[in-house]
């Protein structure tokens, strides 16, 4: 991560919410890569204003940023920061921020596209294997359900802008009455003002897919806030965060499970019962002379992979567990047992003396 993102946009630690959005416009326009071909200055510094921006826009992003820098986005706890283009996953990313503020084509009445929406959820570790279904409460601003008659924008004749001369100058600004769509609202429409839109509050289902991974979003066409006068609606990204689990840890498409067992049976080998994340319980050979800390892997049981049939594999990290509380007895019996070590010399022994012999000498 490179420059700290208030001073990319050029503004100082604080800067209102309208500071940010008018800065990134500027920067955005003046670097935009449309205007810059073949300069790979500007392409590099746009992308950093966007970055920037995308945090910055983000009002709980924009807190933990000014809590804890650039550390707070790169530890993908918020959801991943700079997740855009997730694979399979919207893939919209700078696209649109381009399309709110150039419009498309240019020239002529321009949409007025509503505002891409957030819902941020948290599922635990086997919601994130099973895949989850639920509505969730989504309050935004929808299309009136009135039917409207429309006439050209009285302010900008139905051009969806307006230009205003000063001297030389001739600048040619979105309308405000219309906000660019051209058109304005005959008559008074008592549910929404002639504004085109009014608050809904509706049930949105949600599908969450099996494998899903912090920081995945799901992007549902559509369910954002609707456009101004006809503009197309806005997006709505669902930012998922799967919560650590008190047995399993993943990584990636595996699953790894940390397993205690006697240091007997690490000594001797045996058979050991694991739990996996579909709630079942399988049996694992345990070699002789298990390791404290090796690894043995249990093919196919581990977490679901994103849009494929195949598991990843669980990985028990295994623990030989030294006993505690012995028995007068026990405690004669390892006596007995480490006398014919010394004798026997096991080959870790012999090891780690060989290494301590080579230590004093050198
Ligand atoms: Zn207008
Ligand atoms: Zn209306």
């Amino acid at each position: 991560m490179a420059d700290d993102f208030y001073n990319t946009l050029g503004l100082s630690k604080g800067a209102s919410d309208s500071e940010i959005k008018s800065a990134y416009r500027k920067m955005a326009m003046k670097y935009h890569p449309d205007r810059n071909q073949g300069k790979p200055d500007a392409e590099k510094k746009f992308k950093e204003v966007s970055n920037a921006y995308e945090v910055l826009k983000d009002p709980q992003k924009k807190q933990a940023y000014d809590q804890y820098g650039h550390a707070a986005l790169e530890q993908g706890g918020m959801g991943g920061a700079g997740g855009f283009g997730q694979q399979g996953f919207g893939g919209g990313g700078f696209s649109d921020i381009f399309e709110d503020i150039f419009g498309m084509g240019g020239g002529g009445p321009q949409e007025s596209r509503g505002d891409d929406l957030r819902y941020d959820v948290s599922i635990d570790l086997e919601e994130a294997f099973n895949g989850k279904s639920f509505e969730a409460p989504i309050s935004k601003m929808a299309t009136c359900p009135e039917k409207h008659s429309y006439r050209s924008c009285s302010t900008c004749d139905g051009y969806g802008k307006v230009r205003t001369q000063s001297g030389f100058f001739s600048m040619e600004r979105t309308c405000g009455r219309c906000s660019g769509s051209g058109q304005e609202i005959k008559g008074k429409c008592s549910k929404c003002s002639n504004t085109g839109r009014v608050k809904e509050n509706k049930k949105l289902k949600i599908k969450i897919p099996a494998g899903i991974e912090t920081g995945n979003r799901i992007r549902m066409t559509g369910e954002g806030e609707a456009g101004e006068l006809g503009g197309t609606n806005g997006d709505l990204y669902v930012f998922i965060n799967v919560t650590s689990h008190k047995i399993f840890e993943r990584d990636k498409n595996n699953i790894i499970c940390d397993v205690a067992i006697p240091f007997t049976t690490a000594a001797l080998g045996g058979s050991i019962e694991v739990p996996t994340i579909e709630k079942k319980m399988v049996s694992i050979n345990i070699p002789q002379g298990m390791q404290s800390g090796h690894k043995l892997r249990v093919k196919g049981k581990g977490m679901s992979i994103l849009r494929n049939d195949s598991r990843g594999d669980m990985i028990i990290r295994v623990h030989a567990e030294t006993p505690v509380n012995l028995s007068k007895d026990q405690k004669e019996l390892l006596s007995k047992f480490n006398e014919s070590l010394v004798k026997e010399n096991s080959k870790m022994t012999e090891g780690f003396f060989d290494k301590v012999k080579k230590m004093f000498k050198s």
